[in-house]
């Protein structure tokens, strides 16, 4: 038999991932007899408004290298796919979607939208498989979830329902996040933090006696139509005497308390502040204390209202600029603070800035109160899991972040205003679901429907492989939900990988114009150069630096696999070898190559074990570049090696390449002149 004189990555890839699925080995079912303990990962499911980036490429590829090393030592392994729905995300897509189209989703009706959105999710959810495909995934399609699933929602639904049983969900007003432009609550998530500097303006609040004045400085003058008292620090003399004084709010003639709270940084401005209950976060949390008015000023759609008639109607940037004149004219501005250094939050995807702000009957799930049919907390139980190392991160220094920021946990609020999502069951107003709540739940929701016994097989599942960057948001939330809905961990190990950023450490962008379309590259170099590139070189939780240049050398690499092979098959022809039986005795060069190898394999294996896959495809790829295609051939050449051996660690070799550059190794592997034990390569057993 004889390859073809150049590898032709195009024609191969589409025929290999065929000849897979027909194998159906990505089922952990149909597996040979000798696949008995499961692995699993449950994929995090890829957002589906739009195309794959290289981002998700980068995680295909971690996942599937893992999953191809299992499934070839011999476990059941499941890779289980799914579809986001992704809340708000898609709603922003589809928002610009109906822009371009000059229509606007507040005058669609709601049930309309919906099902418009699920049709636009539908499609892409489609092209988003085909391209995990062309990735080479080894996913179990059969098991494919999507996140609207109705026995997902199911799933979703029991959770919610334990947790108001065990009295760990309330409804209240609270302050949230919102965007005026997207008329929707934000989690933290979905903020961005902006550095900037803006005026600080320093007040004048007259005392009720007239007998003169105390000033407060803030970065927000028009919010002070909404004070309900002004505080200072118990702390600092300087205010001592005036505590349970009252005052004369400007602008209002609204009588106001002077109190005290630790909670007052005796540095900021004057070391009084006005507290606008309805409008930030930290006054909202001392107005409860302090069992304070809550008088909402500023409307969800950013206009000021319930205040004197002059201002109601104006939009906050008016508001400010007349409130400003007026004190001016009044002789209550003390003075302005022109380059005072704050930092704001925007919204992520409009970057307006975001307006803190009450609203009625919100959904907040308590993390940090004992359930009432259990000992510990949502926190505390994640937190202890950690401790116990029922979870283990790699690297290690997530370990210690994760639990520094489980210390700082706020009630969650889990309900969201717009249309796209699983709908709160009970709530009047017709809200949503976070986004976060179910994805939250992914690892047993999945399982659990699936196939039968598919929970109890493969539940607590063995690594979860995502960005770091949402180790809280989406990690934590996993950790917390599985172990309160289960009883158990959801995953043994946490695999956290960095951004995927240009040759020079650049983040990509398109206008920046240095992203890298991995399909476009996948097109011109193949995809097992694409996987190599972004496994070599790429620790946990660092940034990975990527180039054309760098993909190009392992289309290099993976040209000259084939070529190896080809000078190989062309010696041994068509002879059928039984690879470890050999018929001929071998001579002491032949023993040490074979020794060698192992002492290679062993090497690599360990570091596959440790998840050093970085360190495991730079082995393989030196040994197979600068030991058997450079020593080995050419011994070969000269007659001092046999042309078993020869045939022996080119299969050998194609085994340990195969998690990394699958396509090229199991076209090699089809055509090789030795007797298989197995239909494909993915199935063969890893060397030892
Ligand atoms: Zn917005």
């Amino acid at each position: 038999m004889e390859l073809p004189s150049q590898y032709n990555a195009k024609e191969v890839e589409d025929k290999i991932y065929q000849l897979w699925e027909k194998s159906g080995f990505f089922n952990p079912d149909n597996l040979p007899t000798r696949h008995k303990k499961p692995f699993c990962i449950i994929m995090p499911p890829p957002n589906s408004n739009g195309s794959l980036h290289i981002g998700h490429a980068l995680f295909v590829t971690l996942e599937d290298v893992m999953t191809r090393y299992q499934r070839m030592q011999g476990k059941k392994a499941l890779w289980l796919p799914g579809a986001d729905h992704a809340g708000f995300e898609t709603q922003v897509v589809y928002d610009k979607k109906l822009e371009k189209e000059g229509r606007n989703r507040f005058q669609i009706p709601k049930d309309q939208l919906y099902q418009e959105i699920l049709e636009f999710t539908l499609a892409n959810k489609k092209v988003m498989e085909r391209q995990l495909k062309k990735l080479g995934a080894s996913c179990d399609w059969s098991r494919e979830k999507f996140t609207l699933d109705e026995n997902i929602i199911k799933v979703v639904y029991e959770t919610f329902e334990k947790l108001k049983k065990d009295e760990l969900v309330y409804k209240g007003k609270r302050i949230v996040n919102w965007c005026v432009k997207h008329q929707t609550s934000l989690s933290e998530l979905e903020l961005k933090y902006e550095d900037r500097t803006s005026p600080l303006y320093y007040i004048k609040y007259p005392f009720s006696d007239k007998n003169g004045f105390l000033i407060v400085a803030t970065t927000r003058p028009e919010t002070m139509l909404g004070d309900t008292a002004v505080a200072v620090n118990p702390k600092d003399e300087k205010y001592k005497g005036l505590i349970g004084r009252k005052i004369i709010l400007p602008l209002t003639g609204r009588e106001i308390e002077i109190i005290s709270d630790d909670a007052i940084d005796k540095e900021f401005g004057t070391g009084a502040v006005k507290v606008t209950p309805a409008h930030d976060m930290v006054d909202f949390e001392i107005g409860q204390k302090h069992k304070l008015e809550t008088i909402q000023i500023i409307s969800n759609r950013g206009k000021i209202i319930n205040s004197p008639e002059k201002y109601n109607g104006l939009n906050v940037e008016e508001a400010r600029k007349k409130i400003v004149e007026d004190l001016q004219a009044e002789g209550l501005l003390e003075k302005v603070d022109s380059d005072y250094k704050n930092r704001v939050s925007l919204c992520y995807k409009c970057a307006r800035v975001i307006e803190p702000m009450p609203l009625d009957n919100q959904w907040f799930v308590r993390m940090t109160a004992k359930p009432k049919s259990g000992k510990l907390s949502l926190r505390d139980s994640a937190v202890k899991a950690v401790k116990d190392k029922k979870i283990v991160f790699v690297p290690k220094r997530m370990e210690k972040i994760f639990l520094h920021w489980m210390k700082n946990l706020r009630d969650w609020n889990i309900s969201r205003q717009i249309t796209w999502g699983i709908p709160i069951p009970g709530d009047e107003n017709g809200q949503v679901f976070d986004t976060w709540f179910s994805s939250g739940q992914w690892p047993f929701a999945t399982l659990k429907s699936t196939k039968k016994g598919d929970f109890e097989k493969f539940y607590p599942t063995d690594v979860m492989e995502t960005g770091w960057d949402i180790l809280f948001f989406w990690v934590a939330r996993m950790t917390m939900l599985g172990i309160y809905a289960t009883g158990e961990v959801p995953f043994k190990n946490v695999y956290l990988h960095g951004l995927v950023r240009d040759k020079d450490k650049q983040k990509m962008s398109k206008s920046k114009g240095n992203v890298i379309d991995p399909l476009g590259v996948m097109d011109i170099y193949g995809t097992d150069a694409l996987r190599m590139a972004l496994v070599v070189g790429n620790t946990p939780g660092n940034d990975l630096a990527i180039s054309e240049e760098k993909i190009k050398g392992y289309r290099n690499f993976a040209t000259k696999i084939w070529n190896a092979s080809r000078f190989v098959m062309m010696q041994t022809g068509n002879s059928k070898f039984e690879i470890r039986n050999p018929k001929q005795t071998l001579n002491s060069k032949d023993k040490k190559l074979i020794k060698d190898f192992k002492k290679i394999a062993k090497e690599v294996t360990k570091e596959m074990d440790e998840f050093k896959f970085y360190v495991a495809s730079e082995k393989i790829y030196h040994y197979f570049w600068h030991t058997f295609c450079d020593k080995i051939i050419e011994d070969y050449k000269e007659k001092r090696v046999s042309q078993y051996v020869l045939l022996t660690l080119l299969s050998e070799s194609l085994k340990l390449l195969h998690p990394f550059m699958p396509f090229v190794t199991e076209e090699i592997y089809q055509q090789l002149p030795i007797k298989k034990k197995q239909k494909c390569l993915m199935v063969e057993s890893w060397p030892k």
